[in-house]
């Protein structure tokens, strides 16, 4: 069945991810904001006007965030403070959404930890 097949597809296998050739600077991406610990580039198929991902430099098994462990609190915490500094620079601040899928059944398509900000029209909810 096409659906299962998709969500086999794209179950976390471990592997690198496209993130990886990203953060390398192999493959170009639209920057909005970066620091030693955290990537925040333009989403390629954007959802809403502003949809900026922001991800790990380091992936450190953070695949999903269901694998989070205690070690990974403070880029957690880093992830969640970089969304927010996005908004800012996107003039976004009134109006913005931070989502994280996780798993198949959420269309996590790259396994590579990333949350989407989202802004710059009226967000509705639920968001499906
Ligand atoms: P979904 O694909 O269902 O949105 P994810 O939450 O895993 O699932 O999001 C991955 C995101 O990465 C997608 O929004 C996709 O458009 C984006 N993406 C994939 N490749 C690139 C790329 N080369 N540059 C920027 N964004 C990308």
């Amino acid at each position: 069945e096409a659906s299962a097949k998709a969500a086999a597809a794209s179950a976390d296998s471990g592997g690198p991810t496209i993130f990886d050739k990203i953060i390398a600077k192999e493959i170009p991406s639209s920057i909005v904001y970066e620091d030693e610990k955290v990537l925040a580039f333009r989403d390629i198929n954007p959802q809403a006007p502003v949809h900026v991902l922001v991800i790990p430099k380091f992936r450190n098994g953070l695949t999903q965030l269901s694998k989070a462990e205690p070690k990974h609190t403070e880029i957690l915490g880093h992830l969640l403070h970089a969304a927010k500094v996005v908004a800012e620079k996107e003039g976004i601040m009134d109006r913005f959404r931070v989502v994280i899928n996780n798993g198949p059944g959420a269309c996590q398509s790259v396994y590579h930890l990333h949350l989407h900000v989202l802004g710059g029209r009226q967000m509705k909810w639920p968001p499906g």
